[in-house]
């Protein structure tokens, strides 16, 4: 039987990441995808500063919209606006960006396979057999890259403990005229979370995120905001869960890797994933190479690739217990221009949380 230098489970954010690393240094890759590209994904689509400096490639071709300001809504009477001169986020459509990216990632090299359904996973000492379909395949390794219901991580029971999902609903609305250039975050719909309008060239994509896994996001409750807003109706919804616990977790002695929103990298203070399921592909590829070339376990590199990620998930998950658990408190400190350089490069850029946390001490 062949054996796969890589086999990778999901060919989102997270998958081609990886992917393309690894078949960029000459690796054998199966990439492995349920579905066919283009394919949808409920998510807003906004690429933060650092998700696009993480890309191996340029997106131009499918950013809809440069955003350079971000309006903070308390509730009607209290507001705050933050911008750059230069863009800080990036509009997609993810179905845009994501068939774009297999594109890229499949220049590379790797073989695609589109499969239905995943019904084993056995490691040994030197690799993964991965049955599905009725057929079994062999890599030297497997990355769990399949979003936040993966099979991976179910067949593996590499979840238990740590991991745990939230919810986000969106719908879009073509935009009207007096629609918003700025990216808004208005806190007072939802509890722990926000809604969103993110404006994309044609049409604005309006949502509701929580990431307390017992606030209720439905579709009446996204049509009321919308209404309420807009006067309008969205031409459709889509929701979906997002995964998170990776700051949890500390990976284990495995030929598997879980990366995205698989291995619960995503982002509860913002809800940010896509950024963080390109830099998990990218560390769980490293990791890989390292393994394939070195003789250094991968295991023991996958921990050490994804120690900064998980370090700064961490802190994000922290910030997001005492942020909307102390909303007003928190917003009074986003209001000041003092605060709007240090808030903004955080969510952006990526920068260090502990500067804003400092200004919040003083
Ligand atoms: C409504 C919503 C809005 C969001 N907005 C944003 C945003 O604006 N910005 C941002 O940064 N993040 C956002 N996120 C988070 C972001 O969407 C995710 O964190 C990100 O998509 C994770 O990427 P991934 O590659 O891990 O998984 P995914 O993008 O989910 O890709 C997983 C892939 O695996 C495939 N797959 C699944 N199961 C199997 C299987 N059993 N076998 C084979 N293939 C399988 C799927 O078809 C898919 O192609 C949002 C999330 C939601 C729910």
């Amino acid at each position: 039987m062949k054996t796969w230098d890589a086999i990778i489970v999901g060919a989102g954010p997270a998958g081609c990441a990886a992917a393309y690393d690894l078949a960029s240094a000459g690796h054998e890759v199966l990439l492995l995808d349920k579905a066919d590209f283009p394919r949808q994904k409920a998510c807003a689509g906004g690429l933060t500063v650092r998700g696009l400096k993480a890309l191996r490639y340029s997106v131009e071709p499918v950013v809809r919209q440069k955003i350079a300001r971000m309006r903070l809504e308390r509730d009607a009477d209290r507001a705050t606006t933050m911008g750059r001169r230069t863009a800080c986020c990036f509009m997609t459509v993810r179905q845009e960006l994501d068939e774009f990216c297999f594109r890229k990632t499949l220049a590379r090299g790797p073989q695609f396979r589109r499969i239905r359904a995943i019904d084993a996973i056995e490691q040994d000492s030197s690799g993964v057999n991965v049955s599905f379909d009725g057929e079994m395949l062999r890599g030297r390794f497997l990355v769990g890259a399949d979003g936040v219901h993966s099979r991976v991580r179910q067949l593996t029971g590499m979840g238990e403990g740590w991991f745990w999902r939230a919810f986000a609903l969106e719908g879009t609305l073509p935009m009207a005229k007096a629609a918003t250039q700025d990216l808004v975050f208005d806190f007072a719909p939802v509890r722990d979370g926000y809604g969103w309008i993110f404006p994309k060239g044609d049409h604005l994509n309006v949502g509701l995120y929580s990431y307390a896994v017992d606030e209720r996001i439905d579709r009446a409750r996204l049509a009321g905001y919308i209404s309420a807003r807009f006067g309008a109706q969205a031409d459709s919804m889509i929701g979906q869960y997002a995964g998170f616990g990776a700051a949890q977790h500390q990976p284990g002695e495995d030929r598997v890797f879980l990366t995205g929103d698989a291995g619960g990298f995503a982002d509860p203070l913002t809800g940010e994933g896509i950024y963080f399921a390109i830099a998990s592909g990218q560390a769980a590829a490293a990791a890989i190479e390292q393994g394939l070339t070195s003789g250094v376990p991968a295991y023991r590199e996958f921990a050490q690739e994804t120690a900064p990620i998980r370090a700064d998930l961490a802190l994000r998950t922290s910030a997001a217990r005492w942020f909307y658990r102390s909303l007003d408190a928190a917003f009074r400190l986003l209001s000041m221009p003092l605060t709007h350089g240090p808030a903004l490069s955080a969510f952006v850029d990526g920068s260090d949380l502990r500067k804003f946390a400092a200004l919040a001490r003083k």
